[in-house]
């Protein structure tokens, strides 16, 4: 008999530990909704689909290391490149991301001689930082005190530019305002402020600028449903519309959980959950700490296709601003706008267009303005009313309530220090020896790929270490 392993939430980190789990421990899934992926949700608004969440695919590689012991994975999930993914729009210019260096450098000579003559020495600092990062924390769990400790680990800290802003960073590269806002612009993707962020996260500049960005057809919740798939044929057993309401301990072991349903033993657990939420469940006191922003989103379905990229931003005039007020726990009064356009790589969808605005971690801060601010971007994006088929506002709360998420932050605590950065909660209860967590609010931290690659690391390192296997 194999030793057993329950894993409380089905997110895409979830669902990468319970699939490499399943060839070592018998695994069930609790998930509190009725479907899985968790964040990475299909929402239908009358005949139009929408994908909530990660809308920018990044990395294949991480979702495919973890399907090909199981199916052959760049058949299940075909990725596409999107070429010119993303258009920055500012007041007077706009700059669209592609792989092809010659190609970015001239669009930035446009603005800033100086800023295109630096980009290529900039590829070549964010590829040593991504290898780096890889080396030194992707490819790490952090178990026990003894792996913060390492020499190795301080080494490669040291030299990912800890101590640096994100901003100071690419003011190195980019004399040029708007150039800098560009890439700043990643610190977002860790719900953080590029103006505190170490710079160690101008890797996440890699996924984009060198790898690339990438599409799927029918949208990114195909990659929940392939993980669903093959959890089943490998029988996993999923239990959806199950919370686990309670744990029960004795000494330094979890014995099971608690459901409306009924009591489950396990030889071990696994927390996909926010982490926050996890230690109150566990009856902890969940300590103080910075959160990462929330997403203040709006679903529009389209009567007909209109002139977008997939991915585009209008920003701000003031991004210095916007991130002071986030972090001061409101909405920027001008806030930059993100909209989702799917339609222009996969025409097969009805088009619709999903709409974000960086929210502070406050779920009583004010809305006053917000819908007139999407209202203004809409106009600039050329979109109008009678376009417009339905609109659905998906404020703070719906991320929240939906996921269990404290305070609607999207990456629990935020990299705003280099101690939030690098010392996020561990992959391993301190107390607890049965109990393990995965996701976006624990190391490594958030983003589709990331959450799955950690899931990945932690679970293969769970059945070399564990003795029941
Ligand atoms: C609006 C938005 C836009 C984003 N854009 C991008 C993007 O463009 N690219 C990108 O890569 N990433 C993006 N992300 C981030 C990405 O979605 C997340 O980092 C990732 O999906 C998190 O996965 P997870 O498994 O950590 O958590 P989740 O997806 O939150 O999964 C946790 C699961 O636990 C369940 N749960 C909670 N409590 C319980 C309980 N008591 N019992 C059972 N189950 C429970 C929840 O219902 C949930 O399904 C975005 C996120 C949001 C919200």
């Amino acid at each position: 008999m194999k030793p057993t392993a329950i894993v409380v939430g089905g997110g895409l980190g979830g669902l990468a530990t319970a699939l490499t789990l399943s060839t070592h421990y018998d695994v069930k899934v609790f998930e509190k909704n009725s479907w899985l992926g968790g964040k990475m949700q299909s929402i239908q608004l009358g005949e139009h689909t929408f994908d909530f969440g990660p809308n920018t695919l990044t990395m294949p590689r991480y979702f495919w290391d973890v399907l090909a012991p199981f199916i052959q994975p760049k058949e299940a999930l075909p990725f596409q490149r999107v070429e010119q993914p993303t258009a920055h729009r500012f007041k007077d210019a706009t700059i669209t991301f592609t792989t092809d260096v010659a190609e970015m450098q001239r669009q930035i000579a446009l603005i800033d001689p100086v800023s295109a003559e630096n980009y290529p020495a900039f590829i070549l600092e964010i590829t040593r930082l991504f290898h780096l990062s890889e080396k030194a924390f992707l490819n790490k769990t952090f178990f026990n005190v003894k792996d913060y400790t390492k020499a190795s680990l301080m080494k490669n800290l040291m030299a990912a530019r800890p101590f640096q802003t994100l901003d100071a960073f690419l003011g190195h590269y980019f004399p040029n305002k708007k150039i800098r806002q560009l890439f700043n612009r990643f610190a977002t993707y860790i719900g953080s402020s590029p103006y505190e962020t170490p710079a160690t996260f101008a890797m996440i500049a890699y996924f984009e600028l060198v790898e690339g960005t990438y599409f799927l057809e029918g949208g990114p919740p195909n990659i929940a449903a392939t993980f669903e798939r093959v959890l089943r044929e490998q029988g996993v057993k999923l239990h959806l519309n199950e919370p686990v309401l309670k744990f029960a301990m004795d000494g330094d072991t979890i014995r099971f959980c608690e459901t409306e349903k009924g009591r489950y033993e396990a030889d071990i657990f696994v927390s996909d959950m926010d982490y926050d939420v996890m230690q109150s469940l566990l009856g902890r006191k969940i300590p103080k700490r910075e959160l990462s922003t929330s997403a203040y989103v709006e679903l529009i379905a389209l009567k007909e296709p209109v002139d977008l990229h997939h991915h585009n931003l209008l920003f701000s005039n003031d991004y210095v601003a916007e991130f002071k007020t986030l972090r001061e726990g409101n909405y920027a009064r001008k806030p930059s706008v993100y909209g989702c356009y799917p339609y222009a790589s996969d025409s097969s969808r009805l088009p619709a267009l999903f709409v974000l605005v960086n929210a502070p971690a406050n779920l009583y801060a004010s809305q006053d303005g917000l819908v007139e601010q999407v209202d203004d971007a809409l106009q600039k994006w050329g979109i109008k009313e009678e376009q417009i088929v339905e609109r659905k506002a998906l404020p703070p709360h719906y991320i929240a309530d939906t996921f269990a998420v404290r305070q609607g932050a999207i990456y629990g605590q935020a990299s705003n220090t280099w101690k939030g950065s690098f010392f996020r909660p561990s992959n391993h209860d301190l107390k607890l020896d049965n109990l393990y967590y995965v996701g976006g609010t624990v190391h490594p931290g958030g983003g589709s790929p990331i959450v799955v690659k950690g899931g990945y690391e932690v679970a293969k390192r769970i059945i070399q270490e564990r003795q029941e296997v």
